[in-house]
């Protein structure tokens, strides 16, 4: 097998050709991240398996089946199984999504890795994006939180501080909510609302308790937070961006590449498949100083 190779941040289309040259290297990649101490079933966790002789890439287990023992493949347990298409394409798929800061479109995905069908390019993108939503670790230190709309109008989006109504969501926008620590990592869903006991549940799930700062703008449905959170706020309505630490312009900054992602690569995304999305943008912004953020893609899967 193929010795763990150094780590590349992110791998240019040339590199990604020399350490992937055929289905082969594929499966001895995904075999060695899966299992880096040796195979384990992935039924029972039993790491006493035995290799199928005559079929490579096929294991036995007689822990869980100790009578006809269960039979299974590097790929079991994975997105990769049961897909009539072969790792190098999942492989070629998943690195062009890591390497668009922007996100990158199945239609677009279709043409370079040139699948028949745009259906199969879709549903393996969103497999991915599924395959990409990690475990998250409530968020310490300075903390900014806000909120975005994205949608038809989505040009519009400080709407509701015009008006200073958590407005109707009916209009075909989606609502998410962000959290970001400074320097660190950032936490973001698809919310119903605006209002306040929908943004305190969201800042209750994704900042920790024990933040130095928690800055967000003056929105009503913040307010509540200062009761439990070092809390501080700017006024956009009154031009005010940065007042000593208190600023939002982190996540501002995240929701840009989110929005010029949403609008420029996607067009139209459904209310369905949204967080999807999210996940993709929060995956590649947590793992943007990651040594080697394919393999934790692909870790993940
Ligand atoms: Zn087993």
């Amino acid at each position: 097998m193929a010795k763990r190779p150094k780590p590349v941040h992110q791998m240019t289309v040339a590199q990604f050709e020399a350490m992937f040259p055929h289905e082969e290297a594929c499966k001895a990649y995904l075999v060695k991240r899966r299992w880096p101490e040796g195979v384990v079933c992935p039924r029972c966790g039993a790491v006493k398996v035995f290799p199928v002789g005559t079929m490579p890439y096929k294991w036995q287990c007689y822990e869980c089946a100790p009578n006809s023992g269960y039979r299974f493949s590097h790929t079991a347990g994975t997105i990769f199984e049961n897909t009539n298409k072969p790792l190098r394409d999942w492989f070629r798929v998943t690195h062009l999504m890591l390497t668009s800061k922007k996100g990158i479109s199945a239609l677009q995905i279709q043409r370079v890795v040139g699948f028949g069908s745009y259906g199969t390019a879709h549903s393996m993108c969103h497999k991915i994006r599924a395959a990409l939503i990690e475990p998250e670790i409530k968020l310490g230190g300075i903390v900014e939180v806000d909120e975005t709309f994205v949608g038809d109008k989505a040009k519009n989006r400080h709407w509701r501080k015009r008006d200073g109504k958590p407005g109707p969501t009916a209009s075909g926008k989606m609502i998410v909510a962000g959290a970001v620590r400074r320097k660190g990592n950032v936490i973001a869903r698809v919310i119903a609302n605006v209002k306040q006991a929908t943004l305190e549940a969201f800042v209750n799930e994704a900042v920790s308790e024990k933040v130095s700062l928690l800055c967000t703008d003056q929105w009503v449905g913040y307010k509540h937070l200062s009761a439990k959170f070092p809390h501080g706020t700017v006024d956009h309505a009154k031009h005010q961006y940065v007042v000593g630490a208190v600023h939002t312009q982190t996540i501002e900054g995240f929701w840009s590449i989110f929005k010029r992602g949403i609008v420029g690569s996607f067009h139209k995304v459904s209310r369905k498949y949204m967080p999807l999305y999210v996940a993709e943008f929060q995956f590649r912004y947590n793992n943007r100083f990651n040594e080697d953020i394919f393999e934790t893609a692909i870790e993940g899967c």
